[in-house]
Order: C-alpha cells, then structure tokens, then sequence
C-alpha cells in the first residue's frame, strides 16, 4: 500500500476509524471526533502535542491525557500508524496506518513520504534471503529538507 494524503479522503477516512472504535465497542465522543478529524486532515505527521493544539480551538477544555488516550487506542486497534523517537517526540500518521517509509528532517522535524517503489522487492528480497515471513518494517530516513537547506545557518553558532 503507498501512503496518500488526497484530502478528499477526509470523511471517509473518518468513518473508517469511527466504525473501527464501534466494532470494538469504544464510545465515539466528541473530542474523540475532533481527535480523529484532526488525524484524518493533517498532512504533516502531528505529534500529541500538535492534535491537542488543534482540538483545543473547538474543545478548549480537552486534557492532553484525552489526546494521548485517543491516539493510543486508535494505535492500538491498528487505525494510526505512530514514528516513535527515542526521545518521545512521537509523530503520528491518522491516514496511512500500515508500514510506510518516511524522510525526516533533523531540523525542522517534516516528515514526508518518499516514493519508494523498490521497497517491495527489498522485503520480498529479505524474506527470501532469511527464510523470515515478515510481518511489519520501519524504514526513517533522516536528512535536511529544501526549506531548511536555503536558510543560511551558521552551524557553528
Ligand atoms: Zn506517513
Ligand atoms: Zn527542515
């Protein structure tokens, strides 16, 4: 599956993670909505603390313990894809929530999807070499992005 961010997609995308919390019988509140909406819109890979900025406008009493709560359960029930860090900087994918490679930039933090069209053949090839059946990969490749390439930064300030 190739990661893909047509904002068209927004309702349906929202519908699927809804009717995935039904079959698994959690309640769909309101914030739970605005959690889900604010997945389902972003195109950057927000982090917690980015969702609860933007649930906050229409839920300004919303708790950042709501926001990790909602993101935890869609992650566990396999409706949104988290890019952990060592350092719990943690970013989360609401619309590709399958393993998808990603670019990441070590200065400004964007995350984009690279078009990898070999990457099936790598794990096919890896599968094939080890004997292995695979079941999931994670593939972060770090780098500067253009945005960040032409501001003129003095490294050694
Ligand atoms: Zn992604
Ligand atoms: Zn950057």
């Amino acid at each position: 599956m190739k990661p893909n961010h047509d904002p068209e997609n927004v309702e349906q995308r929202m519908d699927q993670m809804i009717s995935k919390l039904r079959e698994h019988e959690f309640r769909i509140t309101p914030q739970r909505l605005a959690v889900l909406r604010v997945l389902a819109i972003s195109k950057d890979h927000p982090s917690v603390e980015g969702i609860y900025e933007e649930v906050r406008k229409g839920f300004p009493t919303t708790s950042i313990a709501t926001i990790y709560k909602t993101v935890n359960l869609l992650r566990n029930i396999d409706e949104v894809l988290e890019i952990a860090f060592p350092d719990g900087s943690n970013r989360y994918d609401g619309n590709n929530p399958f393993p998808h490679p990603h670019i990441i930039c070590v200065r400004c933090k964007r995350i984009v999807h690279p078009d990898m069209e070999s990457l099936e053949s790598i794990m096919n090839n890896a599968a094939k070499k080890t004997g292995f059946e695979i079941l999931s990969h994670r593939l972060d490749i770090f780098g500067v992005c253009n945005d960040c390439r032409a501001t003129k930064t003095n490294i050694n300030s």
